[in-house]
């Protein structure tokens, strides 16, 4: 898919927009438009992968410093010592909905388990 297609490449590029809540060369992290959780945050690659599965070995570097951001998003929503959930769903059974690899940030409630 190409940039101009992408959703999310969209809201990385500014052209569409979002309530970032961090921001660097590489990486973004936003709100959800539908929140499932009291705090529910985005973090995605400014690059276009479709999903964990477009990732190469190249790219553990680029995965590491998500999950930075993902512990930088859970001090600055004060939900590093309650805890969180991350979740990335891949492909059809996986429930994705948008085809550009994000982690969900789910904080603030107690977070059931087996998801659905
Ligand atoms: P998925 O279902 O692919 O795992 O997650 C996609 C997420 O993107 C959903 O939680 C959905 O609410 C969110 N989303 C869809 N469109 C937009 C949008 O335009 N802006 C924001 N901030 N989130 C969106
Ligand atoms: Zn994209």
């Amino acid at each position: 898919m190409a940039d101009g297609d992408c959703l999310f490449c969209r809201i990385a590029a500014g052209e569409i927009p979002a309530n970032v809540v961090y921001s660097d060369d590489e990486v973004m992290a936003f709100r959800d438009i539908a929140p499932r959780a009291p705090i529910h945050v985005l973090v995605i690659p400014r690059r276009h992968f479709v999903s964990l599965m477009d990732l190469g070995d190249e790219d553990t570097p680029l995965l590491g410093r998500m999950f930075a951001v993902i512990r930088e998003v859970a001090r600055r929503d004060g939900i590093a010592e309650s805890g969180f959930r991350v979740v990335s769903n891949a492909g059809r059974d996986g429930g994705q909905t948008v085809d550009h690899l994000h982690f969900h940030v789910f904080g603030r409630r107690f977070m059931t388990w087996p998801p659905g």
